[in-house]
């Protein structure tokens, strides 16, 4: 598992060397791996869904300690954590749906104009032609 300090922003790997993981039993929001930057040593608490959990577990043997419920504190914070990942998520989620149109709506901005362009001048022209097609005919 790839983790970005956020103390001094290194790029590190997280091992059973520099992280252990920490379970909730009754409160797997709380699941974190406590990991040690190597380059700061600054001790960053990460939270993991349970899929991440086993995937770690399966990987390497990480040091493992289970407990039934966080305290209040740890809980709190799993949860504003949580609730900042997934409203940054949600945004994500929204730009990338945003994203994922930009060509239609530029394509139908762009034909739009070019509509109106031609709207404006077929009147005229319309005009014309129906002038020209009256002179030939009378
Ligand atoms: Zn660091």
């Amino acid at each position: 598992m790839n983790e970005n300090c956020a103390t001094c922003h290194h790029d590190y790997e997280v091992t059973p060397q520099n992280g252990g993981i920490v379970l909730f039993l009754d409160y797997e929001r709380a699941n974190h791996v406590l990991a040690s930057c190597p380059n700061c040593k600054a001790v960053e608490v990460i939270y993991l869904r349970s899929a991440a959990v086993v995937e770690l577990l399966s990987r390497a043997q990480f040091p493992l300690v289970v407990q039934d419920k966080p305290t209040a504190e740890r809980r709190e914070a799993a949860d504003s954590c949580w609730g900042r990942f997934e409203s940054v998520h949600a945004q994500d989620e929204r730009r990338k749906a945003w994203d994922e149109l930009p060509e239609a709506p530029r394509e139908w901005v762009r034909q739009l104009h070019d509509d109106l362009r031609s709207w404006g001048r077929t009147p005229r022209q319309g005009r014309r032609t129906v002038g020209q097609t009256a002179h030939g005919a009378g």
